[in-house]
């Protein structure tokens, strides 16, 4: 396989064609936003680390019959995945409050809840990814309401699996955002990445943030909070 030019650079990866239609190579960054974009940053080896969890929990996720874009990790930081047209949806589980969760229902973080619960935001960033039900969704044709189906069945099934993970290597896993999209042969797979930028992880003992957060809110010790969580997850 041949690495050819750049298609897209997005604020954590940069995106390669290759030789190979069905194969693209993502490459990632140190560079960090968050509120879309309005703050920026640098987290030193973050391309690294986020590239080797992804990786690391997207074979763990195959081996569990999660379908997922991985192929092949070719260096520290750059993996070959399998081209995909991406859903256009932030799929995001919770199992504890947290974030804009607390924020738009005026509840305090950390309230664990009886059962996962799941939600959309439409991936537009002029938007500022807006929360969307299933409804506009269809209406949007963004998704059909299989695919939906298909995208919330797969999304439970990733946390039941990393939150029995998490719990091994003693971190709760709070909330995260996931990714799908659609083969050249229209299946539905797990794509983009699983990583401290994506996934809210606090230490189950101490309750400490190793996750984005403390970029987001100047925590400080973010660098530690990443390799700390690799340390975790690799062993
Ligand atoms: P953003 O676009 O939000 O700034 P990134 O910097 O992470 O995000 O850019 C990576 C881009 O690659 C994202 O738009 C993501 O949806 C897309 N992507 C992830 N996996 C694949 C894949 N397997 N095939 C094609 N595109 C992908
Ligand atoms: N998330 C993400 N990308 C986004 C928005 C959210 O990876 O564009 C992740 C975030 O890291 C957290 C979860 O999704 O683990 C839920 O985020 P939330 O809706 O609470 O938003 P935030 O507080 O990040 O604004």
């Amino acid at each position: 396989m041949v690495v050819l030019e750049q298609i897209y650079e997005g604020k954590a990866k940069k995106v390669f064609r290759t030789d190979d239609p069905g194969l693209v190579l993502v490459s990632y960054k140190d560079d960090a936003t968050a509120f879309n974009g309005e703050k920026r940053g640098t987290i030193v080896g973050k391309g690294a680390i986020n590239n080797r969890v992804t990786n690391h929990l997207m074979q763990l996720l195959e081996g569990e019959g999660v379908p997922t874009h991985f192929v092949e990790e070719l260096s520290d930081r750059e993996t070959v995945v399998k081209k995909v047209s991406i859903v256009p949806l932030e799929v995001i589980i919770r199992n504890i409050s947290a974030g804009s969760f607390s924020k738009r229902y005026g509840v305090e973080e950390g309230i664990v809840f009886d059962a996962p619960t799941i939600e959309f935001s439409y991936k537009n960033d002029d938007l500022g990814d807006p929360l969307i039900n299933d409804y506009h969704a269809v209406a949007l044709k963004l998704a059909t309401w299989e695919e939906l189906d298909t995208i919330k069945t797969l999304a439970f099934r990733v946390n039941d699996v990393l939150k029995a993970f998490f719990k091994a290597v003693n971190v709760d896993l709070v909330d995260f955002k996931l990714e799908f999209g659609k083969t050249a042969d229209g299946a539905i797979v797990l794509a983009d990445e699983i990583s401290p930028d994506t996934c809210r992880f606090w230490d189950s003992t101490t309750h400490e943030k190793l996750d984005k957060d403390r970029f987001r809110r100047d925590l400080g010790g973010v660098e530690d909070a990443y390799s700390e969580m690799m340390r975790r997850i690799m062993g």
